[in-house]
């Protein structure tokens, strides 16, 4: 689904070079669940928004289900995003003045659905992730957990290929970051191919598999046994 070879990425500020990527290999195959760990600053969320298409690599390939990930224009950039990738973020990102539905039903307009049919694929989702009940409800009338169970359903909402999030439970306290947890492992037991970035060692320990990222390169890339989220709800 996702392979990367010999990436690297600097930030370039006036005549100063950062050098945050130092030539990751690595490669994701369909309905994996992936954790990408490593201290703050380590480039976790540079890797995440390249693997996104939110960003660009400077040298290296990227292949995104067969496909390679390169001078996009913008038009096709955003037609491969929406095809592929759904993102979650930390802050969760929802726009405040829109519903939870309308938040949900956002990237299908996007996409030119009917506005019948948005509503009933956002309902569908919404239901999937627990909150059809808030269906009508804005984002700041939601706890943190219902916010970022919006945010999944709105990154589901075009069926996307791969999901990344980038610390997912990073804002929510424990009970609420293993209930996120328990919502992302059933979304990969549908076979959907989930990356996540954290820094939390017990949230790792709830994917299939951790990747260490330390000064720009991967240090370690091992397969675990996955403990189910909900043993410690
Ligand atoms: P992590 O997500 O692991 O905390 P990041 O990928 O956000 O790390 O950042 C890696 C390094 O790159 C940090 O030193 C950060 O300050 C720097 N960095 C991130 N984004 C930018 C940017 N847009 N411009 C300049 N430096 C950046
Ligand atoms: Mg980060």
């Amino acid at each position: 689904m996702i392979e990367i070879k010999d990436l690297h990425k600097s930030y370039k500020t006036g005549s100063t070079s950062l050098h945050v990527l130092k030539g990751i290999n690595f490669s994701v195959a369909e309905g994996e669940l992936v954790s990408i760990m490593g201290s703050s600053g380590s480039g976790k969320s540079t890797l995440l928004n390249i693997l996104g298409m939110l960003d660009e690599a400077d040298e290296g390939s990227y292949y995104l289900d067969g496909v390679p990930i390169k001078n996009l224009n913008e038009k096709i950039a955003a037609r491969y995003r929406n095809k592929f990738l759904g993102f979650v973020f930390q802050s969760f990102n929802l726009i405040s003045y829109k519903t939870a539905l309308d938040n949900v039903a956002l990237p299908l307009y996007y996409q030119g659905i009917k506005r019948k049919e948005r509503i009933e694929r956002a309902m569908s989702y919404l239901e999937k992730v627990g909150l059809a009940p808030w269906a009508s409800h804005l984002p700041n009338e939601l706890s943190g957990g219902q916010k970022q169970r919006v945010a999944i359903a709105r990154a589901l909402a075009s069926d996307p290929k791969v999901l990344l999030a980038d610390e997912p439970t990073g804002a929510l306290d424990s009970k609420t970051s293993y209930e996120v947890m328990d919502l992302i492992q059933s979304i990969n037991e549908e076979g959907r191919t989930i990356l996540i970035v954290t820094h939390e060692h017990d949230i790792a320990q709830m994917t299939k598999r951790i990747v260490n990222l330390k000064d720009g390169v991967i240090i370690d890339d091992t397969k675990v046994n996955q403990v189910k989220a909900l043993h410690n709800v």
